[in-house]
């Protein structure tokens, strides 16, 4: 039904929704940041305390890491779109729990039927348990899965705490450069 109806209708459905417990901690919901014809859809975990207060995703300090790793993909800004697994702030920044990442699943799946990329980048391995429960795939090997892409690479925050997983995520990035190019 939401398919149907078009994206404003995911986006008001999303600012309305209280499935979950999460809409409790939800000052602004956090929908997407980025281009509505993306070639490259990257998923992360969850909005942070940042994201919160301002409504957009990936906003801080791995926001600007985030940043840096579309400049050495060479995307420019109508090749990509980022998002969550969920929508809504977990309290004290912890991970969402399997049932809230179920919960907002239809949101997140609706949004790639409709702005229909091509690559689907999993940022980490809630946006693997979210995009595909129970597998487990190689980080910076691509898989299809239904006519699209999917490629797992690290969150942008690992890079913040792990300094040795940015000439990793590097080396993944070059190896994949075509899927995007
Ligand atoms: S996280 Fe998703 S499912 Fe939960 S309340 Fe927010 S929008 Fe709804």
């Amino acid at each position: 039904m939401m398919v149907e109806a078009g994206y404003e209708t995911v986006a008001k459905e999303i600012i309305k929704c209280t499935r979950c417990p999460l809409h409790k901690s939800a000052i602004k919901r956090v929908i997407g940041k980025g281009s509505c014809n993306p070639k490259v859809f990257f998923i992360g975990e969850a909005p942070g305390k940042s994201e919160n207060e301002t409504g957009i995703p990936f906003y801080g300090r791995a926001g600007k890491k985030l940043d840096k790793m579309i400049e050495y993909m060479g995307l420019s800004e109508e090749d990509w779109m980022v998002t969550n697994t969920v929508k809504c702030h977990p309290p004290e920044n912890r991970r969402p729990s399997t049932n809230e990442i179920e919960c907002c699943k239809p949101f997140l799946l609706s949004q790639i039927i409709l702005l229909n990329p091509k690559i689907i980048i999993l940022l980490g391995n809630t946006a693997e348990k979210s995009f595909c429960p129970g597998k487990k795939l190689e980080w910076g090997v691509p898989v299809e899965h239904e006519g699209r892409t999917i490629l797992k690479l690290y969150h942008p925050a690992a890079l913040i705490y792990t300094s040795s997983k940015k000439e990793v995520q590097r080396a993944f990035i070059d190896k994949n450069r075509e899927l995007w190019s």
